[in-house]
């Protein structure tokens, strides 16, 4: 690595030491500290990565002012490799990409009518559905977060809060909710006790419910903590084994991009979880598609494959389309590209093992299957599609339209 003078300098205000002895004492100390931990400064990533090209590193100091850098030492020693050509690299390092996206739009497209609940940590897109946004917080960032200036502050739900979401949950205005997604920033950054608190509100609510004859509600997680930092959930298990056995989760939907993102250490996370509540929870798995990280199709019939090899089995669920609020300008696909990586992937996996691709639109999910016959939009770089709820879009790719 080139250190240019002025030398780079990181947001604490040092700068980046021009003696790589200074960097091997970093690493050693972090090896023999061996706990799970999260970094925020750029100088974790260069002593993982010695050999990262200097333009990218200057870039990334310059990005990360806006979108601050954040990693858990799992996911650096062991899922990125330490070569400068990693893919996964994309995946954290900051770049003046994240410029380039549109401004996220936090809930956007809710029910007009019909909300369950007036909670602003509630989200209600479908009548039968909602999400709990219970914090704000990740452990690391990922550079396609659509989610990205929420997810750099941390606000996570109050006890009062929760109870007041699952007190109106059990009430005749939420009479036609049936699944509640626990979501965030990821749900597994609230403490145990918070969990397990949540888990308690979650069953007085359906016995609530119950009592006046309406229908149990389902509880699903969607996370990428077990990717993140499967080590320090086992290394806490013994206060996290009650929190997941109370919470009584239907399903976890996890968020694995690559196949080196399934160690050992997240299968047995895994693992304990569905063998820890009353009855196993349906594990899924949802991703981005990201040029140049997982958009191939040898990639993704590896992590699909290994997935539901996995034990516990988790099924692919979503393969997402770029998102033109979140997904960087050089990781789009156009839908024709994504369609025709899951035409390649029909013909190397049995349809157990493949997931449904589907388009996020403003105004819903809309799946767009293998074959099915892209009807062009009003305009170049659209398309007509139906959401899934039957709705029609002139859908805008972020693929087709560049840098927006
Ligand atoms: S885990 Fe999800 S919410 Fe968190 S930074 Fe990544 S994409 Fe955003």
């Amino acid at each position: 690595m080139h250190v240019q003078d002025p030398p780079y300098r990181f947001k604490c205000g040092r700068a980046l030491p021009a003696n790589p002895k200074l960097l091997e004492d970093e690493l050693e100390a972090r090896v023999s500290q061996n706990r799970p931990r999260i970094y925020r400064d750029l100088k974790s990533l260069i002593v993982r990565v010695p050999d990262l090209q200097s333009s990218k590193l200057a870039d990334a100091l310059q990005a990360a002012d806006q979108y601050p850098f954040r990693i858990t030492s799992f996911y650096l020693d062991r899922v990125l490799n330490g070569r400068a050509d990693d893919p996964l690299l994309d995946v954290v390092l900051p770049t003046s990409q994240e410029g380039l996206v549109q401004p996220e739009t936090w809930d956007a497209n809710q029910l007009a009518d019909g909300r369950a609940l007036d909670s602003p940590l509630w989200s209600q897109k479908y009548p039968q559905q909602g999400l709990i946004r219970l914090t704000t917080e990740c452990s690391a960032h990922c550079r396609y977060c659509y989610l990205r200036e929420r997810t750099a502050q941390r606000r996570p739900a109050s006890k009062e809060e929760i109870a007041g979401i699952f007190r109106g949950l059990a009430h005749d205005r939420a009479r036609d909710i049936r699944e509640v997604i626990l979501s965030g920033g990821d749900p597994l950054m609230v403490t145990p006790a918070v969990l397990q608190y949540l888990g308690g509100c979650f069953r007085l609510c359906n016995e609530e419910r119950a009592s006046r004859g309406a229908q149990e509600i389902r509880l699903n997680v969607h996370t990428r903590e077990p990717v993140w930092r499967p080590d320090y959930y086992l290394s806490e298990w013994s206060r996290y084994m009650p929190a997941f056995s109370a919470l009584g989760a239907y399903a976890y939907v996890l968020q694995v991009i690559h196949p080196r993102e399934l160690t050992p250490e997240f299968e047995e996370l895994l693992r304990r979880i569905s063998d820890c509540g009353e009855q196993r929870p349906l594990l899924l798995n949802q991703h981005p598609l990201l040029k140049g990280v997982n958009a191939d199709a040898d990639v993704l019939a590896e992590l699909y494959a290994r997935l539901t090899d996995c034990n516990p089995r988790i099924k692919p669920y979503y393969a997402v389309h770029p998102f033109d609020s979140g997904t960087l300008p050089k990781h789009r696909l156009s839908l024709p590209e994504s369609q025709t990586l899951m035409q390649e992937l029909t013909h190397k996996l049995p349809g157990t093992m493949l997931p449904t691709l589907v388009v996020p639109t403003p105004l819903g999910k809309a799946y767009v299957l293998p074959y099915q016959r892209l009807v062009p939009g009003s305009a170049p770089g659209r398309w007509h599609l139906l959401t899934k709820t039957g709705v029609e879009v002139d859908y805008l790719d972020p693929g087709l339209t560049g840098c927006t």
